[in-house]
């Protein structure tokens, strides 16, 4: 069984929150909404305000250390054997990697990653600096270089192999996620309307928007409630017909 072993992780906001990197959903800067910034209208309109946003959100990340969540998911890999993990996250810090997870897919960027704005080819660069007020920093062709992450406006990154993880999965598991944002709130539910079998399991503060779609509901912070969620699924995986999780 571990063998055929696919398990899907969607990682959202609520992993992060516990190592200190505000949730969008309820808080602002400066008097504006993450959603009013976090946004390429915001980027054309006024790019000096847009990197001074994520200067600050750069400021605040750098010193935060990946949790007993981030930190379950990685060893759990390692534990998997003959299994394997495809960890799709939302979040922008680099806190799985921090943890030792390897392979991450970010489908909304990286904080720390800078690329080209006007789309000349360059590969995105690592890019750890916090401008000054009125400081634009420039790609190598000339033009703004911007934060390598996703705006509310954009398409998300690594679509396609992100969907053909969702077709091939024999685990769904969503953490911290409010099932809210697309188009990773519709991702359970493609995995449920396809192949009905597939497990799905949530793990979080609060019942998710799309609560509905997953077939087992764990409520409570990550840090806390995803060591033993794991523990329980390698039993399930192992024995999938005399063990619950
Ligand atoms: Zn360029």
């Amino acid at each position: 069984m571990l063998g055929k072993s696919r398990i899907f992780v969607l990682t959202g906001a609520g992993i992060s929150a516990e190592s200190g990197i505000p949730v969008f959903q309820g808080t602002s800067w400066h008097g504006h909404s993450h959603y009013e910034l976090a946004n390429i209208e915001a980027w054309e309109r006024d790019p000096a305000l847009v990197w001074q946003y994520y200067s600050d959100r750069r400021a605040s990340a750098r010193d935060a250390r990946p949790n007993a969540a981030h930190v379950a998911l990685s060893q759990w890999t390692k534990e998997l054997n003959a299994g394997s993990l495809f960890l799709c996250t939302q979040n922008v810090d680099g806190l799985h990697e921090a943890a030792g997870s390897e392979g991450v897919v970010h489908i909304h960027g990286k904080l720390f990653e800078s690329r080209c704005a006007a789309d000349c080819g360059q590969p995105a660069f690592a890019d750890h600096k916090s401008y000054s007020a009125g400081e634009l920093p420039r790609c190598s062709c000339g033009a703004l270089a911007r934060p390598n992450v996703c705006w509310f406006g954009e398409q998300p990154y690594h679509l396609d192999r992100i969907y053909h993880e969702l077709e091939t999965c024999s685990t769904f598991m969503a953490i911290g996620t409010s099932g809210s944002v697309q188009p990773v709130a519709s991702f359970v539910g493609l995995v449920k309307q396809r192949r009905p079998a597939v497990p799905t399991i949530y793990v979080g503060v609060e019942a998710p928007a799309n609560a509905g779609s997953f077939d087992h509901v764990h409520l409570g912070a990550a840090a806390q409630t995803l060591p033993q969620v794991l523990h329980s699924l390698t039993r399930f995986l192992q024995h999938p017909r005399n063990a619950g999780h």
